[in-house]
């Protein structure tokens, strides 16, 4: 990872001025390929010659004057060189002979890691005879001439030279801590190849898992936007898959335009200090702590600056202002490792997965630093610890997404069941209500139809007679309406009862009484048992003649009334006493009363059997 790898370089390049041999006229030293030769690789990490100033023409570097300051790979020139001389030429000039190349090789490449700046490889055989070997971008003494470009490049060296000298010259226009470091190896084509291949698809895999890890949370907070630690951690990723990308030297080698090369590097000097404050933003929604939030703010503020100085001053300048790029990346690392170490202190409930992922990431970080302190250890290994743990942390975010879903799935699906159930039970229940009102109905209407009638004929008693009797005879008397009234009393009824029994002379009370109810009067006409054997009838609205008739009628009818046959002998017939209001000129209900009363007595008195008219007053 290039974050950690920078990081520490820039303590490597503190180091690095007490590091370095302080001679000068030495002459080239020489490395024996087939005696430093390790598992098919031979090691250039040894003595070079170093020459610092105007790029020193490849005649003079063979001659047997030239004078070398002898240096140890990996190295930073700029300390080796002072202000003055770095300001005018920011060039170096490496030198190292190799022997037993054909004798050790068949095709011997020279694996290229890690070179700041642009920089160009001659080849001098033992004849003096010099070959060009390749070059990263262009080399110029002009700053704006200059291409530079980072890509692991494979050096191709002369199949059929056993011996010869690798010149490399090296420009620092851009980094003044420019330099070679990292090992060099001569090693089969072959072989190097291979090993790039591999490189590349680690870093697609790598690629790939970050845009997994990026588009899952992305697609995660669609779905539920309330999770802000989704979208915290889809950035998170970018940012970091931005690094890995930008920072790649196969996105220069693809690309390979310089201007593109300028908007990238300047991405990835940005992607320094943005990833870490990205992680302070997550881990801070994970784990608040004290000044998480001042932290977060300071971060973006930090990272607003950081792009707009980028972006707005030469790249020359940009460089220049690295270190400070590294310990902003430092001073926001720091902070979240405070962060992680809080959360597994105060046992949150993520701490396992915190610890065990930062673990690995822990140890990815320890091995970068040693990979980068040493000169024959190049595994590289917290960008790729770094993914493991975001994809960790993601598959546990979606894990937790993928529970609450169905949690809620869950939840729901109760609540329609319970809802169903309730729904259910409510409806039973309105339904027993209605019944039981439907049954109260009836039993209101039961008893106000017996409060109301009398039981043995089912007309109505003489309680409601009363009270209807006197509604109606106001009414008439206000409106100034006919109402008749009539007194009807069975004749001889005493010798029914006598003669056939009680039980008998109930019978006949209710056969008189059925067919007083069909004898064919108006619906608001009313009869009433008033007592005993007697029967009042109640006629609205009619005047005496018309009384006269139906009760006439009535009086002729009662020969029709059918009993039991074995009653055949018993003869109905009953006296009827008639008084209307108007007629009568009744001025109240007693009057009334009397008058029918009267008329009733009258009729019995005549023989029964007929109806009498009351006389009027
Ligand atoms: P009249 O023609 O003059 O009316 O002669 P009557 O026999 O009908 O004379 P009265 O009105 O004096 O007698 C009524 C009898 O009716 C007396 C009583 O025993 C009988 N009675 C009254 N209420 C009932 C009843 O609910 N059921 C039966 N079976 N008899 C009743
Ligand atoms: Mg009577
Ligand atoms: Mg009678």
């Amino acid at each position: 990872m290039r974050i950690a790898k920078l990081f520490v370089l820039t303590i490597i390049y503190c180091v690095g001025i007490f590091n370095t041999t302080h001679l000068s006229a030495q002459p080239i030293p020489s490395i024996d390929v087939r005696q430093d030769l390790k598992n098919g690789n031979a090691s250039l990490a040894g003595d070079w010659a170093l020459n610092w100033g105007e790029w020193t023409p490849l005649a003079i570097v063979n001659s047997p004057e030239s004078k070398f300051k002898i240096v140890q790979l990996p190295n930073f020139v700029s300390t080796l060189v002072d202000e003055k001389t770095l300001n005018k030429y920011r060039f170096g000039t490496y030198a190292l002979k190799l022997k037993n190349l054909k004798s050790t090789f068949k095709e011997p490449v020279i694996r290229m890691r890690n070179v700041n700046d642009a920089w160009q490889a001659w080849w001098i055989d033992e004849s003096g005879v010099t070959q060009y070997l390749g070059e990263s971008g262009k080399i110029a003494k002009e700053y704006d001439a200059q291409q530079m470009r980072f890509k692991t490049y494979i050096l191709q060296l002369p199949k059929n030279d056993d011996s010869g000298t690798l010149v490399i010259y090296l420009s620092a226009q851009l980094y003044s801590r420019a330099g070679m470091y990292g090992a060099f190896e001569v090693t089969e084509l072959e072989q190097a190849n291979k090993s790039l291949l591999s490189d590349l698809a680690s870093r697609v895999a790598l690629i790939a898992i970050g845009l997994l890890v990026v588009f899952q949370n992305i697609l995660f907070f669609i779905f539920r936007p309330k999770e802000r630690v989704l979208l915290l951690l889809a950035m998170f990723a970018f940012t970091v898959l931005l690094r890995a990308t930008v920072s790649t030297d196969y996105a220069y080698y693809l690309l390979g335009d310089p201007l593109l090369f300028d908007v990238l590097l300047r991405l990835e000097y940005i992607t320094i200090v943005w990833p870490a404050v990205a992680g302070v933003h997550f881990f801070s929604c994970l784990y608040p702590a004290k000044y998480s939030d001042l932290m977060i703010k300071l971060g973006y503020t930090v990272v607003a600056i950081v792009v707009s100085f980028t972006f707005l001053v030469s790249l020359q300048q940009v460089v220049s202002y690295l270190l400070y790029y590294q310990v902003i990346l430092g001073i926001f690392s720091l902070y979240t490792l405070w962060l992680i170490i809080h959360s597994i202190i105060d046992k949150s409930h993520r701490s396992t997965l915190m610890f065990v992922s930062g673990l690995i990431l822990f140890f990815g970080v320890i091995n970068d630093v040693t990979a980068a302190l040493s000169s024959s250890y190049n595994l590289y290994l917290a960008e790729y610890t770094l993914f493991l743990f975001l994809f960790a942390q993601t598959q546990y975010h979606s894990l937790r997404f993928v529970s609450a879903l169905d949690t809620a799935e869950h939840l729901t699906d109760n609540l329609q069941e319970e809802v169903a159930e309730k729904t259910q039970e409510l409806s039973s229940r309105n339904r027993e209500l209605e019944d039981k009102a439907k049954y109260l109905k009836i039993q209101n209407d039961q008893i106000k139809e017996l409060s109301e009638t009398d039981h043995l004929t089912g007309l109505f008693n003489r309680q409601t007679f009363d009270s209807y009797f006197e509604l109606q005879f106001s009414e008439a008397i206000t409106q100034s309406k006919n109402l008749a009234l009539v007194m009807l009393d069975i004749d001889n009824f005493k010798k029914i009862n006598d003669t056939y029994g009680h039980q008998v002379g109930d019978e006949c009370l209710k056969a008189v009484a059925q067919y007083l109810k069909q004898a064919n009067l108006r619906k608001d006409d009313f009869i009433a048992r008033y007592g005993g054997e007697e029967i009042v009838i109640i006629l609205n609205n009619t005047d005496i003649k018309s009384a006269q008739e139906i009760c006439q009628r009535i009086c002729d009818g009662m020969s029709r009334i059918t009993l039991k046959p074995e009653l055949n002998s018993v003869v109905l017939t009953a006296s009827f006493g008639l008084a209307e209001v108007k007629f009568n000129g009744a001025n109240n209900i007693d009057q009334l009363l009397k008058s029918a009363d009267d008329a009733l007595y009258k009729a019995k008195a005549q023989g029964k059997n007929q109806v009498i008219t009351a006389v009027p007053a």
